[in-house]
């Protein structure tokens, strides 16, 4: 019997793991994903402490910090969680059923599929959800990204070092990106590496074995078509909330698990935190805090 089941591999799921080790509780992180969808992202610039790091690297360090306190990892993905006489039954790919007194849900988000045509057809033959890992596949060639929110904005950017030019797709008339960000996609233009096309929606990829060009809903500079190799998608994320849901958490209409400002759920003992969560703010630092609030409070309850 653990105290305490951490479901999840990202930062708010290390950041609770440093915290429970520190509280002396008898912990278990289950991890489907080490490092998380952090992973995916090629620059941080706002962890404080670290001017610039890569999101992988951060992740190791977060990883490694862990590791060092011994507090144990299994990579094993949780397929239910069960809560019988006050005891949370938390079930694994591999048939396992571990038991904990408490859980914290740090599961995360997953990348929204883009539903135009050809988007699934193409993953892996010139459509990409991570510049980082693909990016320099299309080093001196013509791609897009799609995508308004500061993940495109910023992979932009980092794509337009790379590649002869990025075409940014976003489906309203401006983006939503942290304005340094925004501002150096801005000068990307400027030296012809980059040109956001505003109020375009992308209705299909079309390729023969890999990806040759991209259809809009309408017409932007005289024509439906664009010809690029590489289509690189960003469009915001869908918590990975379901096995709370199933064990009767609630969730907002968005799927995101609902917490108060104690991390807590509607069900005694289950915690949840990070980009799972309806918290509005999501960022690594938000999720890192929510990881060691949810601990607070876990301890708490254990000792009562
Ligand atoms: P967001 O949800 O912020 O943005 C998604 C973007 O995709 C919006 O512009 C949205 O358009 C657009 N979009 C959604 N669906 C479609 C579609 N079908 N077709 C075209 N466009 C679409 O997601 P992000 O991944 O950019 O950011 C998620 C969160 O992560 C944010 O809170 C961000 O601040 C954070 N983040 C944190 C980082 C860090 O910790 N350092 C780094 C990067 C991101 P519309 O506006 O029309 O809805």
């Amino acid at each position: 019997m653990y105290d305490l089941i951490i479901v999840g591999g990202g930062p708010a799921a290390y950041s609770a793991g440093i915290y429970a080790a520190r509280y002396n509780l008898n912990i278990l992180i289950l991890s489907k994903q080490r490092g998380g969808l952090v992973t995916s992202t090629h620059l941080l610039e706002n962890w404080p402490g670290e001017k610039s790091i890569t999101g992988f690297d951060l992740a190791m360090k977060f990883e490694n910090h862990v590791t060092a306190l011994n507090v144990p990892i299994k990579d094993e993905p949780v397929v239910e969680i069960k809560k019988e006489n006050d005891v949370f039954l938390v079930k694994t790919e591999s048939n396992n059923v571990f038991e904990s007194k408490a859980v914290i849900f740090a599961t995360g988000s997953s990348h929204r599929v883009h539903p135009a045509k050809g988007v699934v057809e193409f993953h892996g033959k010139g459509v990409s959800y991570c510049a980082t890992c693909d990016g320099m596949f299309f080093k001196d060639k013509v791609i897009a990204m799609i995508g308004g929110g500061d993940s495109a904005i910023k992979e932009a950017v980092m794509l337009s070092e790379i590649c002869k030019k990025v075409y940014v797709v976003v489906r309203k008339d401006q983006v939503k990106a942290e304005p340094i960000n925004l501002t150096r996609l801005e000068n990307k233009v400027k030296e012809g590496k980059a040109e956001i096309l505003y109020n375009t929606s992308l209705v299909e990829v079309v390729g023969d074995k890999n990806v040759e060009k991209i259809v809009f809903e309408k017409e932007i500079n005289g024509s439906k078509e664009l010809e690029v190799s590489g289509v690189f998608i960003a469009i915001g994320q869908i918590p990975q909330s379901s096995l709370a849901e199933e064990l009767g958490v609630e969730v907002t209409s968005r799927k995101e698990v609902k917490i108060n400002k104690l991390c807590e759920t509607n069900v005694p003992g289950f915690y949840a935190a990070g980009d799972v969560t309806d918290f509005g703010f999501k960022q690594v630092i938000t999720a890192a805090a929510q990881g060691a609030t949810a601990v607070f409070n876990a301890f708490e309850f254990l000792q009562k």
